[in-house]
């Protein structure tokens, strides 16, 4: 199945009418350049994908017809949440990017001490990334980016998650596949903390420990955020979910 997908928002389906947003329907009738008759995926976010065979195209308006539901599939079989400290620039529309094609479940941006950006305004930015790379690796369902959380409320929010892990590079920190050993079930639920640009600081660890949070170490090159990040999803993907298994 190669034709184009679009996740749509749950007012846009009105029983087997679906009706494109702006932006979708300029890319249906300018991009793509789309005729009435073409088929098209739509995933409503629910876990379903409908085939739809447009009716109507319209730069400003396309509309169309749901002709077969299926399962959406493609989604791990854990929940997999990625608490990412702010990095500068384009790093973090980089973690939102990979993250997405790996199979993060929601991301949740943190502030911890030696975090440099404090605050930002780049949310609508944020979901459109995630959307683009949801379509993009076919995902069934799109990612959630939570709010801005401070350390401390961070680790409260993972409280529920089966298995905790906060990447670490220090000598007294357990490798992966020690973190691994004890754990040899797939859990239902994981989340990763990853730090700033800086690193997280041993009073960050330490408090983390104290919740719960098992520091884990990821080999001998320090990696950057984002590439730790990456690291680690797929470690956990692999040892838990879908990634080089199924
Ligand atoms: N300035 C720090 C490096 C921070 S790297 C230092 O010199 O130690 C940014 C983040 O990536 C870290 O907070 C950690 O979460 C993760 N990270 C990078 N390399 C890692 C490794 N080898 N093991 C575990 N975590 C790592």
């Amino acid at each position: 199945m190669t034709e184009p997908r679009f996740f749509v928002s749950p007012d846009a389906i009105h029983g087997s009418r679906v009706t494109f947003s702006p932006e979708q329907s300029r890319q249906i009738a300018r991009v793509l350049r789309l005729l009435p008759g073409a088929a098209v995926l739509v995933l409503d976010n629910t876990g379903y994908l409908h085939t739809v065979r447009l009716e109507r195209v319209h730069p400003r308006q396309t509309v169309g017809f749901i002709v077969d539901t299926q399962e959406a599939g493609n989604e791990p079989p854990i929940t997999v949440v990625l608490y990412q400290a702010l990095l500068k620039g384009e790093r973090m529309d980089f973690v939102l990017q990979k993250g997405t094609e790996i199979g993060v479940t929601q991301f949740v941006p943190i502030l911890t001490e030696r975090t440099v950006v404090r605050r930002t305004e780049k949310r609508g930015r944020w979901e459109r990334i995630v959307i683009e790379a949801a379509e993009q690796c076919r995902r069934g369902r799109l990612p959630e980016i939570g709010d801005i959380l401070t350390f401390e409320e961070a680790l409260a929010h993972a409280r529920n998650t089966a298995v905790r892990l906060i990447a670490h590079n220090a000598v007294d920190v357990l490798p992966w596949k020690e973190i691994r050993r004890q754990y040899p079930e797939q859990p239902p639920s994981v989340a990763l903390f990853i730090g700033p640009e800086g690193g997280f600081t041993e009073a960050e660890v330490t408090q983390a420990r104290a919740w719960g949070v098992s520091p884990v170490h990821l080999g001998p090159r320090t990696l950057r955020a984002e590439t730790a990040a990456l690291v680690a999803l797929t470690l956990v993907l692999y040892h838990w979910g879908d990634i080089g298994v199924i």
